[in-house]
């Protein structure tokens, strides 16, 4: 049997199929009119310097909230947005949102630090990324310079000539660049040079164990010294305790993100959090030796 109509192919059940295979078709079927019905919604998280504990960034992070469902996390949908290229229309939404969240913080008169986006490989491998991003700067002009892409290791790893002159030209439009969970891909130290970058994320993997376990510890102290040898600054993810900050700060990470100072929180909290210019509140650090990396 065959479905009559291209838009019945998600309606269509035939009765071979195993459950997983229809579970997953009426994802993708929700998903679709998830974004016909503007369900998508960003939450962002700040990161905070480590240096002075002031709000350097804001990282939005989507959400769905589903009608039937309530809230639901990326995990659960980025996959199939990304194997059905729905990732692209919902990427360039996600975009353009927290462009427009920005130049209404903005607006407003409040201290809007910069705003970070992720992109998925799939994005990136398109011939009209950058096109995409241009257009969506060109609707918010001022915002050029404040805004951040994050990129996973293995996505910059794939094609890396393409890959080293995309992300010049990104940088020239004034966008800043972030390895997002750095430390879990396959990068090539020699490659990592070559690459127009900013800033490395260290994998919250290791920031969760930094306490624990002394190898997880050794590895986010040689991320720290890897990128300010290569003169990146570098972010911690993850920081749920004020030990991990501690140790952080002790081996001069600049930046850190996480429960700690915050959960990513809707646009609407994120507007209170800037109005009340919270800062992370910064232990001195006192007699504790300052090791240098
Ligand atoms: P990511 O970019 O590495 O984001 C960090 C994730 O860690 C977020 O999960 C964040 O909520 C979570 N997190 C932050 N602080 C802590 C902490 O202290 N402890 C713990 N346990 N977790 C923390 P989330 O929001 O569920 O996002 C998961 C992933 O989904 C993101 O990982 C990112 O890869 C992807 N993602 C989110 N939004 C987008 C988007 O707009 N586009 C694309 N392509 N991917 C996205
Ligand atoms: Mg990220
Ligand atoms: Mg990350
Ligand atoms: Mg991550």
């Amino acid at each position: 049997r065959k479905a009559g109509v291209n838009e019945d192919r998600y309606l269509f059940y035939a009765p071979q199929m195993n459950a997983q295979v229809s579970e997953q078709l009426s994802l993708e079927n929700r998903l679709h009119r998830a974004l016909e019905k503007d369900e998508f919604v960003l939450h962002y998280q700040p990161k905070v310097s480590l240096k002075d504990g002031t709000v350097v960034g804001l990282e939005a992070l989507i959400r769905w909230r589903d009608p039937d469902k309530g809230l639901i996390s990326p995990a659960a949908f980025i996959p199939t947005l990304e194997e059905t290229g729905m990732i692209v229309e919902v990427g360039r939404w996600a975009l353009e949102r927290a462009l427009a969240d920005a130049a209404s913080w903005r607006a407003a008169g409040l201290p809007v630090p910069r705003v970070a986006v992720n992109v998925s490989a799939v994005q990136m491998r398109r011939k009209d990324f950058l096109n995409t991003l241009e257009q969506a700067l060109a609707s918010h002009p001022g915002e050029s310079n404040y805004v951040d892409l994050e990129l996973t290791e293995s996505l910059l790893m794939e094609d890396i000539e393409v890959n080293i002159r995309k992300l010049g030209a990104i940088r020239e439009m004034g966008i800043k660049v972030a390895i997002d969970d750095f430390g879990t891909g396959y990068s090539s130290l020699s490659y990592l040079k070559r690459f127009p970058i900013d800033q490395l994320k260290i994998d919250q993997s290791f920031v969760r164990d930094i306490t624990a376990d002394p190898d997880a510890a050794s590895i986010c102290v040689a991320i720290i010294g890897l990128a300010h040898n290569l003169r990146l600054s570098v972010i911690a993810e993850g920081v749920e305790t004020g030990d991990q900050m501690t140790y952080l700060r002790r081996h001069d990470c600049d930046e850190m993100q996480g429960y700690l100072f915050s959960r990513p929180v809707p646009a609407a909290d994120c507007t209170q959090m800037l109005t009340a210019r919270r800062t992370l509140v910064l232990p001195s650090i006192g007699a504790i030796e300052r090791r240098r990396v």
